[in-house]
């Protein structure tokens, strides 16, 4: 099942939290340090692949990124991946399906090789053909759909609902908005038991966003963290959903960014967005395509390769005001460069 008979979203509810396991800081060198803070998974020691503990560094006085494509897969989506993968794995699943503009797709399909689940992928047919050629290698069967990233999605569904397939999707699913919270536990622990006052994350279907939100609000609740940062989530100006529900406007048409990995036009979880930017005081940012190619450079310069989505974020960096700025920013850098075709 994923989602409710009456075509609402699935949400966990009652994982109880244990935080004293990483309070210590001991435990495996992986995000399933943290686990004591996730649903509990039987086997996820044979999934894993040691993902998660991703580099920070300061690029400029007060603004850190977080490394965090140095994953298995090359992006941030090994960390829910790997929890749905591994919840998958326990329940006796033999096949998945998923849908992804690419890297969702790979994770998944990484993940389950290694699990021994069969996986299928459909992706948009515009899809960088380094991420078909990587969920090849991952022995998935890969299915190119015509037209823009819904229509993937509208594929894989209709797949799951006539194979009985489960649907290991990184949207629908919310055992992988467990495995995107470890970012946030993650940066607390990197900071000493501190957390900036603004971070700064790429948002499409809001995987990294809604992940993030659910940790900073666990740590505050737990008493770990005084308060969560500010949320900015940044979009293309081509495709700005999020942008325009944050303005209070219906959205606009939707063109083609070389963010492939935003370029979400309706995601199904928006509302929940949109309560996590205005909940933590933040706001949404809309980069142009001019912005998003300098960020990238601009990042190479300083040693950093990324995709163009993951160089949206850094972009954003530029339209941060002091206020933002004080008491720390940090960017979560979420795909790698080698994904891409060269800028
Ligand atoms: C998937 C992805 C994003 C956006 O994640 P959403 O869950 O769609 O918000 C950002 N950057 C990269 C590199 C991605 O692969």
């Amino acid at each position: 099942m994923w989602r409710c008979s009456c075509g609402g979203l699935l949400d966990l509810d009652g994982v109880r939290a244990a935080y004293e396991g990483f309070v210590a800081g001991d435990g495996p060198w992986s995000l399933w340090r943290y686990r004591a803070a996730l649903p509990t998974i039987d086997g996820w020691e044979a999934v894993s692949l040691g993902e998660g503990m991703t580099p920070v560094a300061a690029l400029r006085p007060g603004v850190t990124v977080k490394l965090d494509f140095l994953m298995p897969t090359l992006s941030y989506k090994d960390r829910g991946a790997v929890v749905l993968v591994a919840h998958a794995a326990a329940l006796g699943v033999r096949r998945v399906v998923a849908d992804s503009s690419g890297n969702a797709g790979t994770a998944i399909a990484a993940y389950a090789r290694r699990a021994g689940i069969e996986a299928e992928v459909f992706v948009p047919a515009a899809t960088s053909a380094k991420k078909v050629a990587q969920l090849q290698h991952y022995g998935a069967t890969v299915r190119q759909v015509p037209g823009e990233r819904a229509a993937a999605a509208e594929a894989a569904i209709d797949r799951v609902e006539s194979s009985g397939a489960f649907y290991a999707s990184h949207v629908y699913n919310p055992l992988f908005f467990q495995g995107t919270k470890t970012f946030a536990f993650e940066l607390w622990e990197q900071h000493g038991g501190r957390l900036p006052s603004t971070v700064v994350l790429p948002a499409g279907n809001g995987t990294l966003l809604l992940g993030a939100a659910a940790g900073f609000t666990e740590l505050v609740a737990a008493g770990l963290a005084a308060r969560a940062p500010r949320l900015v989530a940044v979009q293309a100006q081509r495709c700005a959903p999020l942008g325009a529900a944050w303005r209070g406007q219906p959205p606009a048409a939707v063109e083609p960014t070389v963010a492939e990995g935003i370029a979400i036009a309706h995601p199904p979880r928006l509302a929940a967005m949109l309560a996590a930017v205005v909940a933590s005081g933040g706001r949404v940012v809309e980069v142009s395509e001019e912005a998003i190619a300098r960020a990238r450079t601009g990042l190479a310069a300083a040693g950093i390769d990324v995709e163009p989505t993951a160089a949206a974020a850094w972009a954003a960096v530029d339209h941060l005001d002091e206020g933002e700025s004080d008491g720390g920013v940090l960017v979560a850098l979420s795909g790698a460069g080698l994904k891409a075709p060269a800028a």
